[in-house]
């Protein structure tokens, strides 16, 4: 496998490959896995073409025409040939050029009526006769009209009329059949490949070893062929990822922590003696399986995932308590300076005089909150920073600005990160790193409900805990689509609602796709731009919501001045604010009721249910308006419809999962061309990924080198570098 691939398949076949995806080895070459497979009578999808896509079909001719012209260029006869193919229910034009005549007529002769053929080629929308076209298809014939008729099918014919066929992402040089080719000479070339599961891993599970699987997935005999090399290849892939994250948590559980047991009556028993609410049955559970993990001799690494409003920030700050009770300090890194500001007004408010250490009024051993974001001002900075490093802050909250080198804490037990979607786990390790010798405990929070799967291989290293119901006394959500095409006058009614809102003394958000100000042109196919801050503020304070107090908010505004729009919207002193998605997360503004989302579909449904969790906080019912200029019957419209239709994050984890690409899913790190995750999906293959799991699990507490198992070391040694690699090209 990793031998050269022009020793393998010639130096002209190995350029070719070097050129169009920078292949080296016949590995690679082997790893390069087919798109999708076609067997006869199969078509594919042409509702979900898109133009210049490269595409295959299958598909049997139903006319040919041969229209002679005149080359304007050359002045010369040339001849095009007009063939029509059915696929399924749809007709496609495949369009040949010749110049000269013979072969002009016999390529007419060829696709005659009746023909079955493979083409392949790039998909065009012909504007005239409304079809898709492809223009000089890559053509290979399956079944030959007359032929057929003779009853005579040469036996290579018949091969093929009864194989399952590979198709490859292909390139305009290097098409899916000579990609085929060469990958056929390549598999009769391989002696042996190397299989990182250990056989009897593999042969309990009846897998295929990894020579076979190769060969099965390139060249299937059969439909079944094919499956059981998907199934192996599949296994393997996700077995190497899991033995990575098994080593991860084995090499976790061994590092030191410095155990944070906290003290009798400390700061952790008298913030609770004074909450003004009960803890749900599910935060004092969580909270109890924290306090377990932060007494324990190695590092905590917990997800807490929870419903916006479940509460998860109590949890944390009960958690930041008890280490600062055990004589250490906790960072909270939030994704938004907006954010972070909020995080610190809310910790010091619900700490009360507890936060106050050192200062008039406050308790005898308080703590204290600090701050510290990349737009504080100088003086701040390094108050805020004296503050992390001589411990005077128990509480140190921030941005990436957290991050940077001159940072210092005195004694780093805790590292929280709000809403970790938005963090990267480089970022996470470069906080832990601030701890020293002894690594921090670190608790993730987020609000965005991650698949068990997704948890499991993305956040492998990670125990999760789940927030899963809401605090009692929470107001429902009422959500509506207001479909402008249709219903035009919803608008009109949804800023009514707004003014009676404000009316009742509530306060509401309007939020908006983009900035604005820019003078963009829409793009392509819009015939309206999308709704910007800095053009919908204006409008609705001189309009819709003439004499109310609309302010904007959004991310290209100074940081004071961010805050300070921020802080007058709590105070109510702003009625309506108009913003961008930087109030997407963690903002609180229990008086907020209504919430207003402009071209809602160029939102997606995590983000959606993120932004409705603002308004409904106090008590008070919420209201949550989706207007959208999509039309009926689009994935669009559906994403808003199943917004509209429940509040249940997990649900609508699946909905959006759904949509998405797995890409997108598994973010950037793993979607690159060398990231381990190639066949698996983390959506359809749970079963694949808790069994490999398992199985890795095992391997590795039975022997945490990997010292009997070479050939999974250097698969695993692989797959780290190569995802290092994806990092280091990223950064
Ligand atoms: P999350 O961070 O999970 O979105 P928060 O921790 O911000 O949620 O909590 C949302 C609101 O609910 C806050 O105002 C918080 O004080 C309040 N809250 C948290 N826990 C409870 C509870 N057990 N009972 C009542 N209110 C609660
Ligand atoms: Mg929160």
């Amino acid at each position: 496998m990793e031998s050269k691939l022009s020793a393998a398949v010639g130096g002209k076949a190995a350029k070719a490959f070097a050129d169009a995806f920078g292949y080296e080895t016949v590995g690679d070459l082997l790893r390069h896995y087919p798109r999708s497979w076609i067997g006869r009578g199969e078509t594919s999808d042409l509702s979900e073409l898109q133009p210049g896509e490269h595409t295959t079909v299958i598909a049997r001719i139903v006319s040919s025409g041969q229209h002679p012209y005149r080359d304007r260029r050359t002045g010369q006869m040339a001849y095009r040939l007009e063939t029509v193919v059915e696929v399924g229910d749809a007709k496609l034009s495949l369009t040949f050029f010749d110049k000269k005549r013979h072969t002009a007529d016999w390529r007419h002769n060829l696709l005659s009526p009746g023909t079955v053929g493979m083409f392949e080629g790039r998909a065009d929308w012909d504007r005239y006769k409304k079809r898709w076209q492809l223009v000089h298809p890559q053509t290979d014939i399956l079944e030959q009209a007359d032929a057929l008729t003779a009853g005579a099918v040469a036996e290579e014919e018949r091969r093929k009329l009864n194989a399952v066929r590979a198709i490859y992402p292909a390139t305009k040089k290097l098409s899916s059949w000579k990609i085929e080719g060469t990958v056929k000479i390549a598999l009769e070339n391989l002696d042996s490949v190397e299989d990182p599961v250990p056989d009897d891993v593999r042969r309990s599970r009846g897998l295929l070893d990894a020579h076979a699987a190769l060969r099965a997935l390139h060249r299937p005999d059969s439909w079944q062929d094919k499956t059981a090399a998907l199934t192996s290849l599949r296994f393997q892939e996700a077995f190497v990822a899991q033995t990575i994250l098994a080593r991860n948590r084995a090499a976790l559980a061994a590092l030191p922590a410095h155990p944070r047991t906290g003290r009798e009556g400390g700061l952790l028993d008298r913030f609770d003696a004074r909450l003004p609410f009960d803890l749900t049955a599910g935060q004092r559970e969580v909270g109890e399986q924290i306090l377990d993990d932060l007494a324990a001799g190695h590092p905590m690494h917990r997800l807490l995932q929870g419903e916006v409003g479940s509460g998860k920030t109590v949890v944390a700050l009960r958690a930041m308590l008890r280490v600062i009770d055990s004589g250490g300090q906790a960072a909270l890194l939030a994704p938004t300076e907006v954010l972070a500001q909020q995080h610190a007004r809310s910790l010091a408010a619900m700490l009360g005089d507890l936060a106050q250490g050192g200062m008039l009024g406050g308790a005898d051993d308080g703590t204290r909150v600090a701050l510290l974001t990349g737009s504080l001002g100088a003086a701040a900075r390094k108050g805020a920073m004296l503050d992390a490093a001589s411990g005077a802050a128990g509480i140190v909250v921030g941005t990436h600005a957290l991050l940077e080198e001159r940072v210092q804490f005195a004694d780093l037990g805790l590292v929280v990160v709000d809403e970790q979607h938005r963090f990267g786990v480089e970022q996470r390790a470069a906080l832990t790193a601030k701890a020293g010798e002894v690594p921090p405990h670190v608790l993730v929070m987020t609000a965005t409900p991650i698949p068990r799967t997704v948890a499991m291989t993305v956040f492998g290293d990670l125990e999760t805990s789940t927030l899963a119901e809401l605090p009692a006394g929470r107001a429902p959500i009422q959500s509506s689509v207001v479909p402008l095409r249709y219903q035009p006058q919803w608008l009109d009614r949804a800023w009514e609602r707004v003014r009676e809102e404000v009316g009742k003394g509530h306060q509401v958000y309007v939020v908006c796709p983009r900035i604005g100000g820019d003078e963009k042109e829409p793009a392509d196919g819009e015939e309206v731009p999308l709704a910007g801050v800095e053009e919908v503020a204006p409008l609705l304070s001189s309009g819709a919501l003439h004499g109310l107090r609309v302010e904007m908010l959004h991310g290209r505004m100074p940081a004071d001045h961010k805050d300070r729009v921020m802080r007058d919207f709590a105070a109510g002193e702003i009625d309506v604010l108009v913003s961008t998605t930087v109030i997407e997360v963690g903002v609180d503004v229990a008086n907020a009721t209504v919430m207003v989302i402009l071209d809602a579909e160029r939102f997606g449904v995590s983000q959606l249910h993120q932004l409705r969790g603002r308004v409904g906080r106090g008590g008070l019912p919420g209201l949550c308006l989706l207007v959208t200029r999509a039309e009926q019957e689009t994935s669009a419209m559906e994403r808003l419809s199943a917004v509209a239709a429940t509040t249940d994050g997990f649900e609508l984890s699946r909905v959006d999962l759904e949509q998405r690409r797995e890409g997108d899913v598994l973010g950037s790190a793993q979607s690159g061309r060398r990231s381990g995750l190639r066949l698996l999906s983390v959506l359809r293959d749970e079963d694949v990924i808790v069994d490999a799991r398992e199985a890795a699990t095992e391997v590795v507490a039975a022997d945490p080198d990997l010292a009997t198992h070479p050939v999974l070391a250097a698969a695993v040694r692989r797959l780290d570098e190569s995802e290092q690699a994806d990092y280091l090209e990223k950064a």
